[in-house]
C-alpha cells in the first residue's frame, strides 16, 4: 500500500512541474509582457531579473544620445556597444564608439542559472 501512494505523490510532483514551466513565464520589467525565450533575455539592471533584448536595447537607445549613424549592437558576454557606421569611403566600415558592459562579465543571474541549459551569454 505505502508503495503505491508513494508512486502518486511522485507523480503529482512531476505534473505540478511541467505545468508551471510551461505557464509562468516571467514578466519583463519594461514592457511587462511575458518572457517566453529565457536564452535571449538580458538580466535587468534595476530589478536583476530577465527582460527582453529589445525592451533592453530600446533603454539603452534612450539613455545615449545616438547619432543618426549610430547603432546599438550586442558584443556578446552581456555587453552592447555604440556602433559608428562609416561610409563606403572610410577604410573601416565600422567602429565602436562605446562599450557598455551591460551584464556583469563574472556574476550570473540568479534567474539564468535556473535554466537547464545555460545559454552562451
Ligand atoms: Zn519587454
Amino acid at each position: 500500500m505505502k508503495h503505491k501512494s508513494d508512486k502518486r505523490e511522485r507523480f503529482k510532483y512531476k505534473s505540478n512541474f511541467t505545468s508551471s514551466r510551461q505557464m509562468n513565464y516571467p514578466k519583463c520589467p519594461i514592457c511587462g509582457k511575458n518572457i517566453r525565450d529565457l536564452y535571449s533575455a538580458v538580466n535587468y539592471s534595476k530589478t536583476e531579473s530577465p527582460a527582453h533584448f529589445d525592451c533592453i536595447l530600446r533603454e539603452l537607445k534612450t539613455t545615449y544620445d545616438l547619432r543618426p549613424d549610430e547603432k546599438i549592437c550586442y558584443l556578446g558576454n552581456g555587453s552592447f556597444g555604440i556602433v559608428q557606421f562609416r561610409g563606403p569611403d572610410s577604410p573601416i566600415r565600422f567602429f565602436i564608439r562605446k562599450r557598455i558592459q551591460y551584464e556583469s562579465a563574472e556574476k550570473k543571474p540568479e534567474w539564468r542559472k535556473k535554466l537547464p541549459f545555460n545559454s552562451a551569454m
